[in-house]
């Protein structure tokens, strides 16, 4: 609580008492501590990337550029953290987009079946480069969604994308569809790396990852499960996941009305 307290006067300016304003401020302060610690993150995930790639050009100006073989090592690394570093920074100001316009999508009628050949088609080539048979399950006939298709896209990007890295080659990941009266489901099944259940109500949080080290590795910036969640809320539905030794299930379901 915030207490405020000032002199109550009469006509003459004679003091007649106090008066004490007692304000409520958990929510406020909770706010406060929040952002600030978002703003902790940000700088600290930007400053990575950064120091690496400080280090690295460091170490060639030092002489190391006069070895080619070492030189090509630190310039690939130099690339990754670079290209890192610019994920990172389009993921903050998609973050922050949604949070202006969340109550503003751009609400269509969304057709999911073309939507989820779109994302098989983007990821066909990834996912054979890591010998990961990527399907798509839809029933043949779908009615439209309404939403905004290309944040719908952002969220089956993502998914996918995750449902890739975190498995390992000559895996499989599987895309399925489910309607019911009054809501759609969508899910994405991996039999990757899986997540262990302590974490796994954690993974939508900003920022979160299992193992950092590895998430780093595959250029993640832990910000696309909050993204998604974001999205998927912003359209009245929901997001969850399921994990065992067998992979795991990214699903989130939409309402069929508005
Ligand atoms: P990142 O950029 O690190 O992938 P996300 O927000 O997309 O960030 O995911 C958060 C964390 O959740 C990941 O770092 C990873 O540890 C875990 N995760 C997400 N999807 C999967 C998956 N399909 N299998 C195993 N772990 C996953």
């Amino acid at each position: 609580f915030r207490v405020e307290i000032s002199p109550l006067k009469g006509n003459q300016e004679e003091k007649m008492g106090v008066v004490g304003l007692l304000t409520d401020v958990t929510e406020r302060r909770k706010l406060e501590r929040m952002r600030s610690e978002f703003v902790a993150n940000v700088s600290h995930e930007l400053r990575t990337p950064l120091t690496s790639i400080n280090g690295f050009v460091e170490t060639l100006l030092d002489g190391a550029v006069e070895d080619p073989a070492t030189a090509k090592n630190f310039l690939s690394i130099i690339n990754a953290e670079g290209k890192r570093l610019a994920n990172l920074i389009d993921d903050l100001l998609k973050l922050s987009r949604l949070e202006d316009r969340r109550s503003k999508l751009n609400k269509q009628p969304v057709d999911l079946t073309e939507v989820i050949d779109n994302t098989v088609k983007m990821f066909a080539p990834r996912a054979w480069e890591k010998n990961i048979e990527l399907t798509g399950e839809l029933p043949q006939e779908m009615p439209p969604v309404p939403g905004d298709q290309g944040f719908l896209s952002q969220v089956m990007i993502n998914l996918v994308d995750n449902a890739i890295k975190y498995t390992l080659p000559g895996g499989k990941v599987k895309i399925k569809v489910n309607f019911s009266r009054d809501e759609v489901t969508v899910s994405v099944a991996d039999t990757g790396i899986g997540i262990p259940p302590e974490s796994l109500p954690r993974v939508f949080e900003r920022f979160y990852r299992v193992d950092k080290a590895r998430s780093r590795e595959m250029g993640g910036t832990g910000l696309g499960l909050s993204i998604s969640k974001h999205i998927v809320e912003a359209h009245g539905g929901k997001i969850w996941a399921t994990s065992d030794e067998a992979g795991s299930i990214f699903s989130f379901s939409l309402p069929l009305q508005e």
